[in-house]
């Protein structure tokens, strides 16, 4: 008897394990030396010229837009079709959150609307503030032209990264996710199911070293020891002084999870590559089949691997699809729930028919299993499921 295949999982092994217990026997189980050879690990994998460790992909997204200066009565944009955590980032600082709507062949904002958008928008006096662009499921097509528009609008860009650590962008195929320059920064997350994990997690990659300094302080309650920042040190003030400038968070990672981190990271290039061969391999499974598959690619990091009903062909509903599923034991989901839908942003003024490609895209989406230890075996289990589910009908 099979057991349950998830829609994801995470790649642990003996040297994870032994790097997390090497760092239990150090002298420093918070923020520390593992904290920061994490930070330039990534920094330079990606490209960018600085990178700052946090607790987690959405403390990472809220610290970004507290260093931005985003505030009560601003205004945020992302895509309804994305983890809540991207639109609330705006909403803990009392910003308006608006929503642009998305490309149904990439799942992410559909450029042509974010650029009709901006026009309504600069005529009617209230541009975002900020774009927070998400790279659903890893991709990025389309992305150079949503930076080209922000950089236009005067918008400061904010990449949502959870799904794209270890991602190139489409259209520049030698610059990795997080280095992009016309972004202000990007974030990414650590949690089990994104490409590398730390258990919980997150990182802010960005070009600017003032952002950086800021970030840094704003993770750890706004309070800094830095010699060149103190301003009102007294001389009789010695090693113990500390200054609080902004207010800022307890957002640190520990170093336990900092080692598991690196650890991950000396193991990105083959994760990515059975990533890559999963999505490859779906390709040719299921091309037969009354479904759209995913936009072919070589850049995307694959945390999704997205499937839609095609209307044309097949009356199966989703849920029947489904369910289907589940009975084999195949644990497949259902990427996104629009954002605008959920009853906390409904009570803000939103609802259903707001953004209608989001929408008929949760209405038949499917999100199959991908991960690097998906075996053959596993995916041709899927795919004869699948098949079953939607011929049988
Ligand atoms: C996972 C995720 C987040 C949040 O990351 P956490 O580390 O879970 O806080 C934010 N945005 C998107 C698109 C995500 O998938």
């Amino acid at each position: 008897m099979r057991s349950r295949i998830p829609y994801s999982c995470q790649t642990i092994d003996e040297d994870d394990i032994a790097a997390v217990s090497e760092c239990l026997r150090s002298d420093f189980l918070t923020q520390g030396p593992q904290t920061r050879a994490f930070e330039d690990a990534a920094s330079a994998y990606v490209g960018a010229g600085h990178a700052v460790a946090v607790s987690n992909g959405t403390a990472a997204l809220h610290l970004v837009c507290i260093a931005l200066g985003l505030g009560a009565g601003d205004l945020l944009w992302t895509s309804p079709n994305s983890f809540v955590a991207s639109a609330n980032a705006g909403r803990y600082l009392g910003a308006d959150v608006g929503f642009v709507d998305i490309d149904p062949q990439t799942g992410a904002i559909d450029p042509d609307a974010l650029a009709a958008k901006l026009i309504e928008a600069s005529a009617a006096g209230r541009k975002p503030d900020i774009l927070i662009a998400v790279h659903f499921a890893g991709h990025t097509h389309g992305f150079d032209r949503i930076a080209a528009l922000c950089e236009e609008y005067g918008v400061a860009l904010v990449e949502d990264a959870a799904h794209a650590f270890g991602a190139a962008y489409e259209d520049q195929p030698d610059r990795m996710v997080g280095s992009h320059p016309q972004s202000a920064a990007a974030t990414f997350s650590f949690h089990p199911l994104k490409s590398i994990t730390t258990g919980e997690g997150g990182m802010i990659t960005t070009g600017s070293e003032e952002l950086a300094r800021k970030l840094g302080m704003l993770r750890s309650h706004g309070v800094t020891k830095d010699p060149a920042y103190i301003s009102d040190a007294r001389p009789d003030d010695g090693g113990w002084y500390y200054e609080q400038h902004e207010l800022g968070f307890n957002y640190r990672i520990s170093d336990i999870q900092a080692a598991l981190g690196l650890s991950q990271m000396r193991k990105i290039d083959t994760l990515m590559a059975a990533r890559r061969d999963r999505a490859r391999r779906y390709g040719e499974l299921l091309s037969d089949l009354p479904l759209h598959l995913p936009l072919e690619t070589d850049k995307s990091s694959w945390h999704l691997y997205v499937v839609r009903l095609d209307r044309r062909y097949t009356n199966v509903s989703r849920k029947a699809l489904f369910d289907a599923l589940r009975e084999r034991g195949i644990e497949a989901h259902v990427h996104y729930i629009p954002i605008h839908t959920q009853p906390y942003y409904r009570a803000l003024g939103f609802s259903s028919g707001d953004f209608p490609q989001a929408e008929a895209y949760y209405d038949t989406c499917l999100s199959l299993p991908v991960y690097p230890l998906l075996t053959d075996a596993d995916q041709d289990f899927v795919a004869a499921a699948i098949t079953d589910g939607l011929t049988l009908a």
